[in-house]
């Protein structure tokens, strides 16, 4: 057990009385050591029991506990990913064993509030905002600080200033694999002289990061959408001009971009958690352009084939959504963090086929009348009465992202169950989930 797991104290606003939030229950992946509060032992009984009876992770289909007037229908796959358990592993150990160093992370670890908050309690200082504000100067670290990177990565940059400092970047570097592998894969492309395109958002930390060491090799411009992937598809054709692309995409283009040389061979690598279907309808898109432009006898000399760069976590728990939603259901709660771009994603597919709120914790699930929610399009705190449906039974699809804790998710399912009345008790609802973990 992780030493400090005896100390910490559950996350606010936790249901903790409930007896089922307080066990860790065994993983039969790489074991990554997550505090006890971020785990949820409910959750964890639907997701060994679906482990048990589908270790190949064929069957997408939603798990369905069903409390009589309330079912809840939750995705096959969502939560804590492979990068995000590894970053909060490797952060809460530097706490553990370096009690009396200072302990910095370059700013948010993942984008969920209650990990960070957390964090901070525990005394870890955040040098940057998560836009990039510098909010502790660098030239204030000393050789013996611990600096965290987190599981977005880093930019060249920044790992220069830290070394300035004598501060070794690499010591305490939680940099997600799969976004090593985007980089890889740019560098990879970028020695035979593709343009990256990289589909992202230009301010995430992980673009950024990813932005700065694929410029190493190569030109790169940035795309948000598939309308931005239009506007690039139009000057590769001639129908906008180069000066409209230097001036469209100033903040997102490498220094000395030159359109004329550098959109004659492209390869398309994205932010690890952008829509998966999205990034595949910007490489068609663009490969479409580069077919029509040179031919299709010379299009591997025009267009790099980069299929693989979408992260496994992304993938799954965009299909794991569809497959959700596809279910049926009557309304969407989606949990996580409100600046996390990939839960940002499981909103946006729900919200095409069901009224969906985006909620950060069971606090914003106020009463069956009142639900607090994110406008992650206009970035704004909503408000919705009546947001619970009045007919019984009814259906709760739910789901979260991938830097979201599982007792979170568990404590909105346990609120929600507390606003209808005659809901069977979760024990028993529970009960064959448990059989069928207790196999595995
Ligand atoms: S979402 Fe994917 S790339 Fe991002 S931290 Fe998780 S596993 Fe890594």
């Amino acid at each position: 057990m992780h030493p400090l797991e005896m100390q910490r104290q559950p996350l606010p606003n936790l249901p903790c009385g409930h007896a089922l939030a307080q066990r860790t229950l065994p993983r039969p992946m790489r074991q990554f050591d997550v505090p006890v509060f971020y785990r949820s032992s409910l959750i964890a009984q639907v997701k060994d029991a679906r482990r048990t009876s589908d270790p190949r992770k064929r069957d997408l289909s939603p798990s369905v506990l069903d409390f009589g007037p309330v079912r809840f229908k939750i995705a096959r796959h969502f939560g804590f990913c492979y990068g995000v358990e590894n970053a909060i592993d490797i952060a809460y150990r530097a706490l553990d064993k370096h009690p009396d160093k200072r302990i910095f992370l370059l700013s948010e670890m993942i984008h969920n509030p209650h990990v960070n908050d957390d964090l901070i309690n525990r005394g870890v200082r955040f040098l940057r905002t998560t836009q990039g504000e510098q909010l502790i100067p660098f030239e204030t670290l000393e050789a013996d600080d611990i600096v965290i990177v987190p599981a977005f990565g880093t930019t060249l940059e920044v790992e220069e200033k830290l070394r300035a400092q004598g501060v070794d970047p690499v010591a305490w570097n939680t940099t997600c694999p799969f976004v090593e592998k985007v980089w890889k894969k740019s560098e990879q492309i970028g020695r035979k002289q593709y343009t990256i395109v990289l589909h992202g958002k230009r301010y995430h930390e992980e673009t950024r990061a990813t932005f700065s060491h694929a410029r190493k090799e190569a030109s790169v411009v940035v795309v948000r959408d598939l309308e931005e992937a239009q506007l690039l598809a139009d000057v590769i054709l001639g129908t906008r001009s180069h000066a409209f692309l230097l001036d469209r995409f100033a903040d997102r283009l490498s220094e000395g971009f030159d359109p004329a040389r550098d959109l004659e061979r492209i390869g398309v690598v994205n932010q690890t958690t952008m829509l998966a279907t999205e990034t595949a309808a910007i490489a068609a898109l663009l490969r479409a352009a580069m077919r029509e432009k040179y031919g299709d006898a010379t299009l591997d000399q025009h267009f790099a084939d980069t299929s693989d760069t979408l992260c496994y976590a992304t993938n799954e728990n965009q299909t794991a959504t569809q497959a959700l939603i596809a279910d049926g259901g009557d309304v969407a709660l989606v949990v996580g963090g409100y600046n996390s771009s990939n839960t940002s994603h499981l909103v946006e597919l729900c919200e095409k086929v069901m009224p969906t709120y985006f909620v950060s914790s069971a606090e914003d699930v106020v009463s069956p009348h009142l639900i607090q929610h994110f406008d992650y399009r206009a970035k704004a705190h909503r408000e919705t009465s009546d947001w619970m449906p009045e007919k019984r039974p009814f259906e709760v699809v739910l789901t979260a992202g991938a830097s979201c804790p599982d007792a979170l998710l568990e404590a909105v399912l346990i609120k929600v169950l507390g606003f209808v009345p005659g809901a069977y008790p979760v024990e028993a609802v529970m009960a064959s989930f448990a059989t069928a973990a207790s196999t595995a």
